[in-house]
């Protein structure tokens, strides 16, 4: 560290993801990269930067994430844009722009980072990322089950245990005007209990005060009526048929009345993968369906619904029942005695390369002694070291020396070496 110079640290909230760390997360987005694209899910890549128009228009300007929490920025020009808090949105635009809704229906996917300035904690930051999906075109409750199902089977290709699923159905928005008022009256005749976040959002978003977590209103909220005794027919049987897809397949669940979402555009099934192993910020996975939201936007109207999981909780749940480390070894790490030998290491460990397809081979660089490149190669991981120095390179071998177990070093030429290699491999 140079003397009288102040280090610079990263910015509150945003983490950097480190090498012993990056393992995991790969780990986690192979898996769900692969199970998304065997049920027919494809990837859409969008900007990171969007108008801060569309987050206001389709989030809702009486929500946590537009009121308080939008990295929104003036560019150069003046344009008013904002780091996405979400994916949603990002991606319906996209849809739009792009014609993909036009008379298709479209099963698509996203990864990335996702910015909100909320107050930092276990399972919450600033920067963090997000898997999420959507599924256009299709109104029926079989999609919506399809998605629950898939994230079912993601939970068991991750091996994670303790996560429940919780639903519940918002109803048509027509309904949920109508309750809307309800709750409202209800909530208007026990003001003084509402803290002043909640006496804030009675007139501009009233359902969303069942979503508090402020523990003082729980009692309130508890004995509040139910989105569920109000809920249109046709929303009912929506509910009900879900439910038959769920139980069809053997997948449990816990009908909870007060789950209501923090965004504004969710209408009928919402659903929430959540586990008590995380303190606090136990949601997962957290989804629903937003049929207005496509025609809000200025697109034709659009059946749509979608999830998005929170690879951070994920990880950390991972990390919770995981029992033995994961980590990226090398198969092999290649020790180089003497300048002959550094000059021709770098074409050898090609040549393997070339020969055996999925070798993980490690090559020392920067010299150093026997020792001290055997220590380098024994903490890499790797199951051998293969040296060359000067007596292999005049013999045109190289010593093969497996360094777990008992096995004694061997003098092989290169094509045995290459043999030796892809036993190891497979
Ligand atoms: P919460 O109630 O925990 O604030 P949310 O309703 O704001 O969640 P969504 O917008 O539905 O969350 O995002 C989906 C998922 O993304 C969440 O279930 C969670 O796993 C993850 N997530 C949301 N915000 C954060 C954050 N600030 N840090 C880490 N993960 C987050
Ligand atoms: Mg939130």
């Amino acid at each position: 560290m140079a003397k009288g110079k102040q280090t610079l640290q990263a910015v509150r909230g945003m983490n950097d993801i480190l090498p012993e760390q990056t393992p995991r997360w790969q780990r986690l987005e192979n898996r769900v990269r692969d199970l998304l694209q065997s049920y027919g899910y494809r990837e859409i890549r969008m900007p990171i930067v969007e108008k801060t128009e569309l987050f206001k228009r389709s989030i809702g300007e009486v929500t946590d994430i537009v009121e308080k929490e939008m990295y929104t920025f003036e560019d150069r020009n003046g344009d008013s844009l904002t780091l996405r808090p979400e994916g949603t949105a990002g991606c319906v635009r996209a849809c739009i722009e792009h014609g993909l809704l036009h008379k298709q229906t479209q099963r698509l996917w996203y990864m990335g980072p996702m910015f909100r300035h909320e107050r930092p904690q276990k399972g919450r930051y600033r920067q963090f990322h997000q898997i999420g999906v959507e599924a256009f075109g299709m109104p029926g409750p079989d999609i919506d089950a399809e998605l629950i199902l898939m994230t079912a089977r993601m939970w068991r290709a991750l091996g994670l245990a303790d996560v429940r699923l919780e639903i519940n159905s918002l109803g048509s928005s027509e309904a949920r005007a109508a309750y809307r008022q309800v709750l409202v009256d209800y909530l208007k005749a026990h003001y003084d209990w509402l803290d002043e976040d909640s006496q804030r959002r009675l007139e501009s978003n009233p359902l969303r005060i069942l979503d508090s977590k402020n523990p003082d209103m729980q009692q309130l909220i508890e004995d509040a009526p139910k989105l569920a005794d109000h809920l249109d027919d046709e929303s009912r049987r929506h509910f009900e048929a879900l439910r038959g897809h769920l139980d069809a397949a053997g997948v449990s669940y816990i009908v909870n009345p007060r789950l209501v979402r923090g965004l504004d555009y969710y209408s009928r099934t919402v659903f929430e993968w959540v586990t008590d192993r995380l303190g606090a910020q136990g949601t997962v996975c957290a989804g629903g369906r937003y049929d207005g939201l496509v025609e809000w936007l200025g697109g034709r109207p659009t059946p749509a619904v979608g999830f998005a999981m929170g690879i951070e909780r994920l990880v950390a749940l991972l990390e919770a029942s995981e029992t033995e480390a994961v980590a990226l070894r090398p198969h092999a790490y290649l020790v180089l005695m003497g300048d002959a030998a550094i000059a021709a290491g770098q074409a050898l460990a090609e040549r393997l390369r070339d020969a055996v397809p999925g070798l993980a081979l490690q090559v020392n660089c920067g010299g150093g002694s026997f020792k001290s490149q055997f220590k380098k190669a024994d903490r890499s991981g790797a199951e051998v070291a293969l040296v060359v120095g000067e007596d292999e390179l005049a013999a045109g071998r190289l010593a093969f020396k497996p360094l777990r177990g008992d096995a004694g070093q061997e003098h092989l030429d290169e094509a045995a070496a290459i043999e030796r290699l892809r036993q190891l491999i497979d």
